[in-house]
């Protein structure tokens, strides 16, 4: 009778994974990618000092529809872990980075977050998932727009998109529990710090253009000082400025 009971749950639960393949064709492509994401930690851990990213994150990764925020007719390369071009010279952030920079900010239910460098708007979707506001700026026009319009399609109505020069920050809803920047910027923006909460983190690629730049998770304490700690070597395209 045991045995007939396994069976018959393991018959289940192959079915439910066909039923939900047949409902969400990329549900596969996804876990692949959780897996790929997870290995990829593991192998960086003395680095990042994360051997696993939080439950949390990984569900959040589960469950934005990455596919979603791909040019069409790119859709089949979307969970494969890699960036892909997003046009304007632009690109989405390869996943494994995604996540490792989303589980940096350690981010609370309750947070409020400011992301630098909207792109397609997959990295405010994710943090959406993780926090209860976020405000996402992009200094290219028309990927703010696309991006704004496809968050509220897909039902991200905590997400506040605008166009604009990041390396000034969000004066007007700061201050931030966490702030993400996601491309790479010669210095720190010290807009960005000032716009930090106590006991808030900035994440942040720092370095010359296109080569040599490095991961950094900015802490700041309680009585407003900051602590630098530098995480990965990473490649970004760079933070541009507008001429003001
Ligand atoms: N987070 C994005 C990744 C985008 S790549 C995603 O999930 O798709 C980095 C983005 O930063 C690019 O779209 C680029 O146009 C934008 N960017 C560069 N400099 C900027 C600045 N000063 N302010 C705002 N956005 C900027």
């Amino acid at each position: 009778m045991h045995r007939i009971i396994t069976l018959f749950g393991a018959l289940l639960a192959a079915g439910s994974i066909v039923i939900a393949e047949a409902q969400d064709p990329y549900a596969a492509p996804r876990k692949a990618m959780l897996e790929t994401i997870a290995a990829l930690t593991r192998e960086t851990r003395f680095e990042t000092g994360r051997a696993t990213l939080s439950e949390r994150v990984m569900a959040a990764l589960d469950k934005v529809p990455r596919h979603r925020f791909v040019p069409s007719g790119e859709e089949r390369y979307a969970y494969d872990n890699r960036p892909l071009p997003i046009g304007h010279g632009q690109t989405i952030s390869q996943p494994f980075i995604v996540a490792l920079m989303t589980d940096l900010l350690d981010l609370k239910a309750g947070d409020k977050v400011l992301e630098i460098g909207t792109g397609c708007g997959y990295q405010a979707a994710v943090l959406a998932e993780l926090a209860r506001e976020v405000y996402t700026i992009e200094i290219v026009v028309p990927l703010a727009k696309e991006a704004a319009a496809r968050l509220a399609a897909l039902g991200y109505h905590n997400v506040s998109a605008r166009s604009g020069d990041g390396y000034r920050g969000w004066p007007e809803q700061a201050p931030f529990d966490a702030i993400m920047v996601t491309a790479g910027a010669r210095e720190v923006p010290p807009a960005l710090i000032q716009q930090l909460k106590p006991g808030g983190k900035l994440v942040i690629p720092v370095g010359p253009q296109w080569s040599g730049q490095e991961l950094l998770v900015i802490e700041k304490d309680a009585s407003g000082k900051t602590a630098t700690r530098k995480v990965l070597a990473v490649r970004f395209v760079p933070l541009t400025r507008d001429r003001q």
